[in-house]
């Protein structure tokens, strides 16, 4: 302790610089006495303080591959036990801006889940991530927004439309990340994102936390949509993960206005990881040195078997190609 005590003195002001034996910033002639020493490191002993260093570049030293984030934006639709942690790791990562939208408060209940507990409890989950965002992890921007898609609104309180909402907290954005796992807000997003050029991004479990699916969603010349990515897992040419029986996967605890389902945080946190991943890929594209691209726009995950017993992770990816079922035009941006 003593060593590194002598060392944080020397980056103290006031003459304590160089002071010290065995510095090599002063010639032998010129240094003080050893009791003059001994009297300065008295003097300033109760000033002394560890520097740390932690500005974005010394951060920024530490994962290199994603030095693109620092110019993204993100929207992260859904902040359950796939979002929040996800949120936390773009703002880990470095992303510029995160913009965080979920209306629901916390129920103390799904701490078993959510990454932080009982002292979240009642607290609406875009405005507390916001401000653990805001604390722990300056250098990323994050807005929280209490918004409901598909809400039934009440025009004398709320005269704004639910699409002027949408816009606003989606204006500017580079990705959707999508983690609601609502059919009809994938299906509404990923069409609002497509005419845009904006990437999208969904990510589900399955119940029992047996597995779960993220897929990306772009318009490219080959690339289907979000309607073709359910035909392929509906017909089986992008086979399902497994899931538990709807008896033992879903539940209905007394005081939850929503049914919800069972499994366990760890193994959500493997969809959030993998979902994150893909989204961190996608936006690296294109950028020297960047994070490598991902050459699949579907993984589905297994972590149990079809009987539930317990399998070491299996990642499976696909393309998600045009699906010939599929009614929509898959016009590319520009070409409406
Ligand atoms: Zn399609």
């Amino acid at each position: 302790m003593e060593a590194v005590g002598l060392r944080m003195a020397f980056r103290l002001p006031l003459g304590a610089i160089g002071i010290m034996e065995g510095t090599g910033q002063m010639s032998k002639e010129k240094r003080p006495s050893k009791s003059r020493q001994e009297e300065a490191v008295r003097k300033f002993a109760g000033y002394l303080a560890r520097a740390y260093y932690a500005s974005p570049q010394e951060l920024g030293q530490r994962i290199p591959e994603l030095h693109p984030l620092r110019g993204k934006t993100v929207a992260v639709v859904g902040l359950g036990c796939l979002g929040a942690p996800s949120a936390i790791e773009f703002a880990k990562a470095g992303m510029k801006e995160l913009r965080l939208v979920d209306h629901d408060l916390v129920d103390p209940a799904t701490a078993v889940r959510w990454p932080i507990g009982f002292r979240a409890a009642g607290h609406n989950k875009a405005h507390l991530l916001h401000e653990v965002i805001r604390r722990d992890y300056p250098y990323t921007a994050s807005q929280p927004f209490d918004l409901r898609i598909g809400r039934v609104r009440h025009p004398e309180s709320d005269p704004e439309s639910d699409l002027t909402a949408i816009e606003r907290v989606l204006n500017g954005i580079d990705l959707i990340y999508d983690s609601t796992a609502e059919l009809g807000v994938q299906h509404f997003l990923s069409d609002w994102a497509w005419p845009r050029g904006i990437a999208y991004i969904g990510l589900t479990g399955r119940l029992g936390g047996w597995g779960g699916k993220v897929f990306r969603i772009r318009p490219r010349s080959d690339n289907g949509c979000w309607l073709c990515y359910r035909w392929h897992c509906e017909q089986g040419t992008i086979p399902e993960p497994p899931s538990a029986p709807d008896d033992e996967g879903n539940v209905q605890p007394t005081g939850c206005a929503d049914p919800t389902f069972t499994g366990a945080g760890f193994d959500m946190l493997e969809i959030a990881l993998a979902g994150t991943r893909l989204a961190v890929s996608t936006l690296c594209e294109g950028h020297a040195d960047a994070y490598p691209e991902s050459e699949w726009d579907a993984i589905h995950i297994r972590l149990r078997g079809d009987d539930g017993s317990l399998v070491p992770p299996e990642y499976a990816t696909y393309q998600i190609t045009r699906h010939k079922e599929c009614p929509n035009s898959h016009a590319l941006p520009g070409q409406q």
